[in-house]
């Protein structure tokens, strides 16, 4: 019996694990988050106003079975039609913040919020989550909802050797993007979404100097375009073949242009992913990811407009490449890089590094100390792709031993290595909801009911 469930991370994968438990009147629910902000998690929280988000409001809604339940929340608010684009992130933090606040004071008693940092989680009749202060919770049931790992340093910077001013490890602490000069370069590591954010900060901040962006293929994520007109979408899932999902999606993008081509997929992508051999999956991560990324996780119209605006007055260079070696030097680090498909490099010096590489997910190189304890202790393994933490179907955590664990479960983008398409709300709002049903018992009651 599942009285109560503790949830580790409140951000949007959490806290909405936590309001559809209460909603659907199961457990009651413990979020433990180590931030102040319950709620907004990283990507909500801390945005800047120019940052909007990369999903069209009327996609946002956190409710699977309410889907407009956001554009009504921004109608109430007055922002009506910008309901039906883009908006800022922080207004989504608001409603994430809104949502809690209501669960809160809609089921008294039955919602606790515990600031505290989790450094383990024991599993026995119940589950005890040992906190680093000290404390504990103890429940009958724990969700792992802790977001993305961080980015790792590439192995040509030797962050030690560096001055701490010259290398941001972490994009998000405000230092990152502080305290430079007029006719200072900065170097962004990545060129996907994190860079794009970073860019955004780094132009409202009034920042004038160079910006170089690099990554191995030197590839920007595409722009959304305004809704065209209705296709009749695919009926059957594409077999789960790199090739003949090349094929299908080129097929398709010439009869309904690229970006239906890819969305009429994403009722499909978690099955097709299931479906594929371990040996398909490493194939798409190693050839195809970097194309399917800037297709799928695409910017708001505004977002692309600015950012090529900046490329065309020079102020931003997008290259392709990788880096040789780094060394600090009087004026700045020194950084040697090669052009993609040359042997020959080229010099820069930059005062400032900028990791945006994105999140990490292997569980065996992470210095996370809740992770890296789990995972020594065999209760958690990474999954088969590398990709995060290995999971069943119902999100039950999978050990050492390959047993589901009927007490952790794991929810979000760390859990990508099972379910592929499971970074954007669209895809969390559902893996949630449904956590939270089958924890409270009613995913056997017919949805709606
Ligand atoms: C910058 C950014 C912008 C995005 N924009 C969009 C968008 O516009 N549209 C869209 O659909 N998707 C977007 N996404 C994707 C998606 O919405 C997010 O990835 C999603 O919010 C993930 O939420 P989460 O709760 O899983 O992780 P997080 O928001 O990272 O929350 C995890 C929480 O766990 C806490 N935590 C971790 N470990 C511990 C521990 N040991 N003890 C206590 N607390 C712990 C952290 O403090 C954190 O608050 C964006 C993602 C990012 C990073």
């Amino acid at each position: 019996m599942i009285d109560h469930v503790a949830i580790v991370g409140a951000g949007f994968s959490g806290s909405l694990a936590a309001i559809n438990l209460l909603r659907h009147d199961g457990p009651r629910a413990t979020l433990i988050d180590r931030q102040p902000d319950a709620g907004a998690g990283l990507a909500y929280g801390a945005a800047h106003p120019s940052h909007l988000l990369n999903v069209r409001a009327a996609n946002m809604s956190a409710f699977p079975d309410d889907p407009d339940h956001f554009v009504r929340w921004l109608d109430r608010r007055g922002l009506g039609e910008a309901g039906r684009t883009f908006v800022p992130r922080l207004a989504y933090g608001d409603y994430l913040r809104d949502l809690l606040d209501r669960a809160a004071a809609d089921f008294p008693g039955r919602l606790r919020i515990v600031r505290g940092d989790a450094s383990d989680v024991e599993a026995q009749d119940r589950v005890t989550i040992k906190l680093a202060d000290g404390d504990c919770v103890i429940a009958d049931a724990a969700i792992l909802a802790v977001g993305n790992l961080p980015p790792h340093t590439p192995p040509e910077i030797d962050a030690a050797a560096l001055a701490p001013a010259r290398y941001a490890a972490d994009c998000w602490n405000p230092a990152a993007t502080a305290e430079l000069g007029a006719d200072d370069t900065v170097l962004v590591l990545g060129t996907g979404l994190t860079m794009v954010d970073v860019v955004l900060l780094l132009d409202a901040k009034g920042f004038r100097g160079r910006i170089v962006a690099l990554s191995r293929r030197g590839l920007l994520p595409h722009a959304h375009a305004a809704p065209g007109e209705p296709w009749v979408p695919i009926k059957e899932r594409p077999a789960p073949v790199l090739s003949r999902l090349v094929r299908t999606l080129r097929e398709r993008a010439a009869a309904i242009g690229w970006r239906s081509a890819i969305d009429e997929l994403r009722p499909f992508t978690q099955d097709m992913w299931r479906a594929a051999s371990l040996a398909e999956r490493e194939r798409f991560i190693r050839h195809a990811r970097p194309w399917w990324d800037i297709h799928r996780h695409r910017l708001a119209p505004a977002v692309a407009t600015r950012i090529a605006a900046l490329q065309e007055s020079g102020q931003l260079r997008v290259v392709a490449g990788k880096i040789a070696f780094a060394t600090e030097r009087q004026e700045g680090v020194a950084v040697d890089w090669r052009p993609r498909g040359r042997s020959d490099t080229q010099g820069i010096v930059v005062q400032r590094i900028i990791n945006c590489t994105g999140p990490q997910g292997h569980l065996h190189r992470t210095s996370e100390p809740l992770l890296h304890r789990l995972t020594q202790a065999g209760v958690i393994q990474p999954d088969s792709a590398r990709l995060g933490i290995d999971v069943d179907e119902q999100m039950r955590v999978i050990g050492y031993d390959g047993v589901p664990n009927d007490r952790i479960f794991a929810l979000g983008p760390m859990t990508r290595g099972a379910f592929w398409e499971i970074v954007a709300v669209p895809d969390i709002r559902n893996q949630a909801w449904t956590l939270a049903r089958r924890l409270s018992n009613a995913h056997w009651v017919a949805e709606g009911l």
